[in-house]
């Protein structure tokens, strides 16, 4: 008879990178551990870091901390840190908490199981920075998954001088397409309907490879992988978003009408402080191609107030460009100083007070930008992929739509996993409502395995 598997808890700190490490850690843990999301009972508890922000450092050695107390009523179980803050701390992690015992960096992630082995002997670190992609884990698909993240590189190689990415997941190595590829099929094989693509700048993957692929090469041939309804990625850098890519949009039937496209300033100046080869204008310039393409589309952003050097005029810019480029959403955050970077020590630095005053103000213009946004949708009938329970009402399904809105409606819980016509009916500041328009619809049937999910054409 085989020994009951120990117990997994797994929290996760950042992005959607960090979302997709998680899973690989469950992956490769899977012959020894399953999840747990009670971290009480847990034979292992896992921090999987974020280093993009000091704030989200913070919350990580805040979390550290209260662990302690965890660490001496379950002594045996085996306290680790993964991920980006692991990796730019290494042995100071070891050293600021002696109730851990395993720091592992954001490469590392197939060799953890050895790691956990030698961990129950003597404390470890593993923090080395390999060069290409790790080995492919296979998948193990949950039955009721209909989307999931699919990793295609890592890495970047753009040292943009706020962030700290480029030391903590080195330099950019692209996956192989046949691998992408295989894992795509798989899922959709056992019933999937909207795949993301991720990466640090999906716009460069490729180079490098054997057999060299551009990005929209890639999405061509997911695209061909019948019964792929929705087909989404992140990050695209802006200076890298070729015309090749924008003339896939409404050509690419499983191309959601959505661009995540981070512009971080509205001002030259601040543009080529931060080093992201880009201005104003050319920035400008991609969103009117992308709109020209495809009117409907969506795009979200992020953008740094406070800068070192940011003035008021700069930042008026900023406010500017998020008007004219009408974003539908925009991700605002106050700039901070992370370790190597080159902005840490640049000269006039932007105080907190003023930080947040522009923070206020930036996302009060974004909040009215979404709104309007929203607003236009009312009355329409979109396809919406339906992710589960309402937050705020258990009476209440909630889901995207392609162009990623969230949209919450009273529909039966066996709508979960589907895509179903919903009509808009109201538009608030973070969210739609909406109204089920068809029951049963003879499109929104949850594709058996093997079979092809059915999309609507609205
Ligand atoms: S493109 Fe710039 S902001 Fe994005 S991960 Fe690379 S260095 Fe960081």
């Amino acid at each position: 008879m085989s020994r009951p598997k120990k117990k997994v808890y797994i929290k996760t700190f950042g992005c959607q990178m960090n979302v997709a490490d998680s899973e690989q850690m469950a992956q490769v843990l899977t012959q020894d551990y399953v999840l747990t999301d009670r971290p009480e009972e847990a034979d292992l508890y896992l921090i999987n870091t974020c280093a993009i922000r000091k704030k989200s450092e913070e919350k990580v050695r805040s979390l550290l901390g209260s662990l302690k107390a965890l660490k001496q009523q379950r002594p045996q179980m085996l306290l680790g840190v993964g991920g980006c803050v692991a990796q730019q701390e290494g042995e100071r992690l070891l050293a600021a908490a002696p109730h851990l015992d395993l720091v592992f960096g954001t490469q590392g992630l197939h060799r953890l199981p050895e790691l956990l082995r030698r961990a129950t002997a003597k404390r470890q670190v593993d923090v080395a920075l390999e060069e290409g992609f790790p080995p492919a884990q296979p998948r193990r698909w949950h039955p009721a998954a209909t989307q999931t993240l699919v990793t295609i590189m890592r890495g970047c190689n753009n040292f943009c001088s706020f962030c700290v990415v480029p030391y903590v997941r080195g330099r950019e190595y692209s996956r192989e397409a046949q691998e992408i590829v295989a894992e795509v099929q798989d899922f959709v094989a056992a019933g999937g309907i909207e795949v993301t693509l991720l990466g640090q700048n999906v716009n460069s993957y490729g180079r490098g490879l054997a057999e060299p692929l551009t990005f929209p090469q890639l999405l061509r041939k997911l695209g061909d992988i019948p019964g792929l309804a929705r087909l989404r990625f992140a990050t695209s850098h802006p200076k890298d978003l070729s015309g090749e890519l924008i003339a896939l949009y409404g050509d690419l039937a499983p191309l959601c009408e959505h661009l995540h496209l981070p512009v971080q300033s509205g001002s030259d100046r601040l543009l080529a402080a931060m080093n992201r080869g880009y201005n104003r204008e050319q920035y400008l310039q991609k969103v009117e191609a992308l709109r020209r393409r495809l009117p409907g589309i969506s795009l979200s952003t992020d953008i740094i107030v406070g800068f070192p050097g940011e003035t008021e005029a700069d930042f008026q810019e900023t406010l500017s460009l998020m008007q004219e480029a009408a974003f539908q959403q925009a991700f605002c955050f106050k700039y901070s100083p992370r370790p190597q970077t080159r902005a840490a020590s640049l000269p006039d630095q932007v105080t907190e007070g003023v930080k947040a005053e522009r923070l206020a103000r930036l996302l009060s213009l974004q909040d009215q930008l979404t709104l309007a946004a929203h607003q236009r949708l009312v009355g329409e009938v979109r396809e919406v992929l339906v992710e589960g329970a309402s937050k705020r009402s258990a009476q209440e399904l909630t889901g995207r739509l392609r162009t990623s809105q969230v949209v919450n409606f009273s529909g039966p819980p066996e709508l979960v996993g589907q895509l179903v016509p919903v009509e808009i009916t109201e538009a608030h500041p973070h969210s739609l409502k909406g109204r089920w328009v068809a029951e049963p619809s003879p499109f929104c049937r949850r594709p058996e395995a093997h079979g092809s999910p059915r999309r609507l054409s609205c």
